[in-house]
């Protein structure tokens, strides 16, 4: 990342080649090493010396950077390693991103490189721009405009054409960089190594990433929670919220995102905060970087316009903060330039009673910022008279110390004026603060920084002293391959302390009265079956029944319609089992994710299965309070909390979600590599007083359609 020599292989003057500018952005932003162009046929290029092949050059080159034709790739790594190179940058497009062929070509480079010692970084990538180092090793266009300003934002981007974009785009709304790093194929070195990095990195405050695909989930977590220790924010934006998106980023990096709402709900888990646009996720990172802890959710909001401070109001509501409520002492003070209705928030700075000097909006901003209930603000600049001073002049109101530009609250500028805002917008710039020309992109930066407020320290999940373990020499023995119906299932839960209700099997009528007898009425009768997953789709389950005459009745029906519906299902018999009373049903299953490993999910089940999509994902085992956090956020959550009456058994329904998700854990650590599992409990009667499973089943093996 900080090298003392760069060989460019296929170095030329020629702007338009990929090799020219190369050597030219290296050049030209401040390089302070050296730098050898390597090219068979010049002596020098730009006016420095050039080399005939990286084995000629003076000096062992500490990286080396290549943008040559595919075929020349090979021979040209086996030289930089027999040279001693310890690290080389492929640019060169056309391997494992182009099939068969060009993987096969990607593993015999790392595999060359890792012989010698060599990391590589792509192949297929922009390159490496570290504004902190004066580095550039990258071949956008992006770089030919002159300035190469130093933010403390580190960028890896699975893209490099979107870094490029978002490099040039960032310049001109006074965003900045400490490295961003563009990891193509990542044959060798991958996102997370540079994450790594970066956490390390003094340059670096806080970390962006674009992802298309993880290549070790794993370790995608533990630096997550790495970064956490450091105090450094981490921020993403990932292609594949869409079919469309996933399926696009597939065939464009050949790496795979794996199952989204897992990786969403391991987000959250670790702090990782997803954004959709690049633009304001560097937006909030460079807020991030001067206030890394502050909590953001009640907004005071200036604008010149009514109109404006208005919409900037309903945005704010909207996206779920909420607009700062001033206190007397604020609103007092505010009185002085502004009349009784307009010294509240939002402020109509254009309604001042006091002359036309910027100062007073200066001062006026201030005053907000001082109030204890204002966690950030909003300047919303639309054309005024005083346009070109306005904005510098609340940016030097709010410094919290004069020698230093950054603000004593969050504050984010938006202007939607044209170009008659330029001359402010540049002020801003001057004083390295940036700006948003989008209200509603301005916004969005607030609400994702509000959504990490919600973030929830790292749980230290307990096993329910009940609860078997399976390192245990008198363990029970885990379930064979193979898929268990509803009584198999249930042992399994009773083992681990959730709550089923009564049920035995019956072979006949008569046994089936004898049993329901000896439950008591009232009770449900379902058909039991292999071959039957939905039993009620084919008229296999049967309830309210209150008396012998009713349970014979329901038997002839269930045998009657499963032998319509499901002709040819084999049939153990019927289970008959106590009627629970609920309020609610509710989802609780449990599989083994590919890249994360076990997880348990929850939500409405029953008849809203579908009705009612909401799920929360947590990792197995989770404890208590983190079920509790995601159960708030599900739409069924007033259910718990005293809706119509209804005030749900919480505790159990905690209780048992806590208790699947160690046997979960415990399934996930017993199972060989790539056997999965799946656990369902649909329902979970969940009444006032009680929570307990009645229909359950488990299945262990590959994975299903
Ligand atoms: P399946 O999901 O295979 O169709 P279930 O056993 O879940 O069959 O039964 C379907 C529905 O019947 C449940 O969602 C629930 O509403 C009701 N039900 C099943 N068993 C009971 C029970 N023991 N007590 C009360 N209601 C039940
Ligand atoms: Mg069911």
């Amino acid at each position: 990342m900080n090298p003392t020599s760069v060989a460019v292989i296929g170095a030329s003057e020629d702007q338009k080649k990929y090799g020219g500018r190369l050597l030219r952005m290296l050049l030209s932003h401040g390089y302070r090493g050296q730098v050898m162009p390597i090219n068979p046929v010049r002596e020098s290029l730009l006016g420095v010396t050039a080399y005939p092949d990286v084995g000629a050059t003076p000096v062992v080159p500490d990286v080396a950077i290549m943008a040559i034709p595919q075929p020349k790739v090979r021979e040209t790594i086996e030289a930089c390693a027999a040279r001693g190179v310890t690290a080389a940058i492929v640019i060169t497009a056309r391997f494992s991103d182009a099939g068969a062929e060009g993987a096969a070509l990607e593993r015999d480079i790392v595999s060359i490189a890792r012989g010698a010692q060599m990391r590589l970084v792509g192949p297929n990538c922009l390159g490496i721009i570290s504004p902190a180092h004066r580095v550039v090793l990258c071949s956008s266009t992006a770089l030919a405009a002159e300035g190469l300003p130093v933010g403390r934002v580190g960028f890896v981007s699975q893209s490099g054409a979107l870094m490029g974009t978002i490099f040039d785009k960032a310049k001109e709304v006074g965003l900045a960089f400490s490295h961003a790093i563009s990891v193509g194929n990542q044959a060798d070195l991958e996102l997370c190594d540079f994450v790594e990095y970066l956490i390390g990195d003094p340059a670096t405050a806080v970390i962006c990433t674009y992802i298309e695909g993880l290549k070790d989930p794993r370790r995608f977590a533990t630096l997550a929670a790495r970064a956490r220790a450091a105090g450094k924010p981490w921020l993403a934006v990932s292609s594949g919220r869409t079919r469309a998106g996933a399926q696009a980023a597939f065939s464009h990096t050949a790496s795979v995102a794996g199952d989204r709402a897992v990786f969403e709900a391991v987000c959250r888990e670790e702090h990782v905060t997803l954004l959709d646009s690049p633009l304001t996720m560097l937006a909030l990172a460079t807020s991030l970087a001067d206030h890394p802890s502050a909590q953001v959710g009640r907004i005071a909001v200036f604008s010149p316009s009514g109109g404006e401070a208005a919409l900037a109001a309903d945005e704010i509501e909207s996206a779920g903060l909420r607009m700062a409520v001033f206190s007397e002492a604020t609103r007092a003070k505010l009185g002085e330039f502004y009349p009784p209705s307009q010294s509240a928030n939002p402020v109509d700075i254009g309604g001042r009673t006091v002359g036309d000097g910027p100062d007073v909006v200066g001062e006026s901003a201030r005053i907000a910022a001082d109030d204890s209930g204002t966690d950030a603000l909003l300047f919303a600049i639309t054309t005024t008279p005083t346009l070109d001073r306005v904005a510098g002049e609340v940016a030097d109101a709010l410094r919290g110390d004069p020698a230093s530009p950054v603000p004593c609250k969050p504050i984010l500028y938006v202007f939607e004026t044209g170009r008659l805002a330029d001359a402010a917008r540049r002020s801003l710039l001057e004083r390295g603060r940036y700006f948003s020309n989008n209200l509603r992109e301005a916004v969005d930066v607030l609400a994702a920084w509000h959504e990490r407020s919600h973030y929830l320290a790292a749980g230290s999940p307990e096993r329910p002293a009940d609860c078997p373990s399976m390192a245990d020499e008198n363990a029970p023995r885990l379930p064979a391959e193979g898929t268990y119906g509803e009584t198999a299932t249930r042992d399994w839960l009773r083992r681990y302390g959730i709550r089923t209700n009564e049920e035995r099997l019956a072979h006949n009528e008569e046994e089936a009265v004898e049993i329901a007898r000896m439950l008591g009425y009232p009770v449900v009768l379902k058909v039991v079956s292999p071959d039957i997953v939905h039993k009620s789709d084919v008229g296999g389950v049967q309830v309210d029944l209150y008396s012998n005459d009713m349970v014979r009745d329901a038997h002839r029906r269930i045998l009657a319609n499963v032998s319509e519906r499901a002709s040819g299902a084999s049939i153990e018999g019927l289970s008959v089992q106590t009627q629970i009373k609920g309020r609610l049903e509710l989802i609780v299953g449990a599989r083994r994710d590919a890249a994360f490993g076990p997880i348990v999910v929850f939500g409405a089940g029953g008849v809203l299965v579908d009705l009612l999509s909401a799920r929360a994902i947590a990792r197995a085992p989770v404890d208590a309070q983190h079920v509790i956090a995601l159960l708030k956020r599900l739409p069924l959550w007033p259910l718990f909390e005293g809706y119509r009456g209804a005030r749900l058994d919480l505790a159990g329904v905690v209780e048992t979600i806590v208790r699947v998700s160690w046997l979960a854990a415990d399934l996930a650590g017993s199972q060989s590599a790539g056997v999965d599992f799946e656990l369902d409990i649909n329902p979970l009667m969940v009444s006032d007083v009680t929570s307990c499973a009645v229909d359950a089943r488990l299945r262990v093996g590959a994975r299903s359609a």
